[in-house]
């Protein structure tokens, strides 16, 4: 198996498996199975959020697995349409509650902008924001924090005005969709880069170009589109809620060609019709 066998490291020292188990669109009810699966499937890392109205189940199923609390890795996200400094303490406070949990590992702005005003210039706001997030980055509540869905832009606004620099952007990162620029700039300025929906959010699965290079290396198209994250040096978040799924997802104990990262870097967004 490989998802317990590498970390990638933060530039605070703080160590973070190297995929994780993603949970939007997992309903509360369901969510409680589908973490567990992938906890007793060797996945230590969960990302949830206060937008997926998920938490309580997710908090509950790492409270009741048979790991330690500290053997697993919970990230959150402060809603997106929740800015300014008091906002986020209250809102990183209700996380807490609905996690049932006195820390989380990682917490992430989910978005520069609320997602119905995607664009809007929200520095001022974000700025503040950053600043509860380094509050409760240095009273120990969080281990880690970062941002989400951020522009070069937005994370300079942020290093410019405050004090830590983000260690973390979770950005949309798939085959076809390599964000070359913004993972240049994350990696000169020492933030990892999360890849969220690594199969498109199932898009990429019937790519016939992917699926032919899949069989070449004797593997499914899933694994080869997460195996990509991990070449690009990102870390993926696949989700599913089927346990062979959840297995094959994780099973990735291949390495590709630098000549086939390079013409899987060359492919066309699935999702640019
Ligand atoms: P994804 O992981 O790219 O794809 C999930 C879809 O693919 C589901 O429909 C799933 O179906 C299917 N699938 C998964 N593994 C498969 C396999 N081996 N074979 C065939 N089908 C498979 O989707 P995502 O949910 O968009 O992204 C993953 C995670 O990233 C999210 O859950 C969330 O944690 C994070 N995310 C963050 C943001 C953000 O703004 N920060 C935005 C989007 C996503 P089944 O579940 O039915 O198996």
């Amino acid at each position: 198996m490989y998802v317990n066998k590498k970390n990638f490291t933060f530039h605070n020292g703080v160590d973070i498996p190297s995929i994780g188990f993603g949970t939007w669109q997992i309903p509360n009810e369901e969510a409680y199975d589908a973490v567990t699966l992938a906890l007793k499937n060797g996945y230590t890392l969960i990302d949830t959020a206060q937008a997926y109205h998920n938490e309580e189940n997710v908090g509950k199923a790492i409270e009741d697995f048979d790991l330690p609390r500290e053997s697993i890795f919970l990230t959150s996200k402060l809603p997106a349409d929740i800015k300014g400094y008091d906002e986020t303490l209250e809102a990183f406070n209700k996380t807490l509650t609905n996690l049932g949990m006195d820390y989380v590992d990682l917490y992430l702005i989910h978005a520069p902008w609320p997602w119905d005003e995607v664009g809007k210039d929200c520095t001022k706001e974000n700025i503040q924001t950053w600043k509860a997030m380094e509050k409760l980055y240095t009273d120990g509540k969080i281990r880690a924090i970062g941002v989400s869905n951020f522009s070069k832009q937005d994370i300079q606004a942020l290093i410019d005005a405050c004090d830590i620099v983000p260690m973390a952007n979770q950005i949309p990162f798939y085959i076809g969709r390599d964000q070359k620029e913004l993972l240049d700039f994350c990696k000169k300025n020492s933030i990892l880069v999360e890849a969220y929906s690594p199969l498109a959010t199932g898009d990429i699965l019937n790519s016939p170009e992917i699926m032919d290079m899949a069989k070449k290396y004797g593997v499914t198209t899933a694994q080869l589109s997460i195996r990509y994250c991990l070449e690009k040096d990102t870390l993926p978040l696949p989700k599913s809620t089927h346990e062979s799924r959840i297995i094959e997802n994780s099973q990735l104990d291949f390495t590709l060609s630098p000549e086939d990262v390079k013409k899987l870097d060359a492919m066309k967004d699935v999702r640019d019709k």
